[in-house]
């Protein structure tokens, strides 16, 4: 497989260049075993650990690879094992909290450039979640995509009532009814899935996840389970792969933790979701004003004359609370670090998405 079959550009090109000259190879990470990768490389694939000095020099997890991730190797002298030296900036991640007596952060999936957020119109449907997706989707760096599966469940006259009940949670992210088990709207998908390019899916058990996979690798390569099942294990036993290269040459990242994404600190992300809020609120008094009890507050004033709806405001200070309670259980350290490299993606994440626009 060729690098740009891997989804290699130039923004990977230069920053490889300075480790070209001393003998290193790119590879992406395919697979996750805890201290040990599968990755993939122009001729093939190997195992390859992380450098003691790579692991010694990591102030936190961030620093070392995950699935997606473009990994800077030295080969064994037989040719058949490799030592991870650097990870490449990464155009996008997502991660997420793990709780336990420190929250610690588990990174999921790099360099995704689209991530579906699928969502059923049944009984899944539900706008406050796909809020809470896109916030982290935006926080990310990569570029959020609502999937409405199950359309056929519905009447056609009743999209533009779903699509209203959406609002302005689809307000600049494009948004798709498909039906993926009779093949309805699913060429919309073509652009997200050209050769090379990143894809991944968020979205509550029982939406059709597994039944699109199934669909885009054009073979039963994953069993649907027809029945939801509460152990979400077995449906991970059959594909030993979490970067699978489609059919059509784009790459999927399905790893267990990126189905189901937790918050994390979305706080980046909140501000693109609220956007609407976001801008009432350069206009209240205060700077830092929570739209909450202080006086002259110009979100609150539209609720008041009802150019805001109530609920919206109450959405906003529901996930608001919610990564404040989050932020607080991580330690300020922790913190600290993570803004930083939060700023440092995001600011890349922007420039590659200018370079890609300008293209
Ligand atoms: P996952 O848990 O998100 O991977 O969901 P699955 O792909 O296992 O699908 C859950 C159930 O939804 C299965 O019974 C599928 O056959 C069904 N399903 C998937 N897509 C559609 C669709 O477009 N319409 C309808 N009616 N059912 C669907
Ligand atoms: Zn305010």
């Amino acid at each position: 497989m060729s690098l740009s079959a891997l989804g290699w550009t130039a923004r990977e090109a230069e920053a490889f260049a300075p480790y070209a000259e001393q003998g290193f190879v790119p590879a992406r990470v395919g697979v996750a075993y805890g201290a040990t990768f599968r990755v993939y490389r122009e001729d093939g694939e190997m195992l390859a650990e992380v450098s003691g000095r790579l692991r010694h020099d990591a102030k936190g997890r961030r620093d070392l690879p995950a699935v997606g991730d473009w990994v800077v190797v030295r080969r064994s002298e037989t040719g058949d094992r490799g030592t991870i030296h650097a990870v490449l900036p990464r155009k996008s991640l997502f991660s997420r909290k793990v709780a336990g007596a420190e929250t610690t952060e588990q990174l999921v999936a790099a360099n995704v450039d689209t991530v579906f957020l699928m969502t059923g119109l049944d009984h899944d449907f539900n706008p406050r979640r796909l809020e809470r997706y896109l916030a982290t989707a935006w926080e990310s760096g990569a570029n959020p995509v609502i999937l409405l599966n199950k359309a056929d469940l519905i009447a056609d006259a009743a999209a533009d009532a779903v699509l209203g009940e959406l609002g302005p949670v689809g307000t600049g992210v494009p948004v798709h009814l498909v039906s993926v088990k009779f093949d309805r709207g699913l060429e919309a998908l073509g652009p997200y899935l050209q050769p090379g390019q990143t894809i991944a899916l968020v979205g509550s058990s029982g939406v059709g996840k597994s039944t699109l996979i199934n669909r885009l690798l054009g073979e039963e390569r994953q069993r649907t389970a027809e029945v939801r099942e509460s152990d979400q294990r077995g449906r991970h036993t059959t594909s030993h792969r979490e970067l699978v290269r489609l059919p059509g040459g784009a790459l999927l990242i399905d790893t267990p933790g990126m189905r189901e994404l937790q918050l994390w600190s979305a706080d980046e992300g909140l501000q693109e979701t609220f956007d609407d809020i976001a801008t009432l609120a350069r206009e209240c008094f205060f700077q830092d004003c929570r739209h909450d009890t202080e006086p002259r507050c110009a979100v609150k004033n539209a609720v008041a004359d009802g150019r805001l709806s109530a609920e919206r405001l109450e959405n906003f200070h529901k996930l608001q609370r919610e990564l404040e309670h989050l932020a607080r259980k991580q330690d300020v350290l922790a913190q600290q670090e993570q803004k930083r490299q939060h700023r440092t993606i995001h600011r890349n994440a922007r420039k590659w998405l200018k370079e890609k626009g300008a293209k």
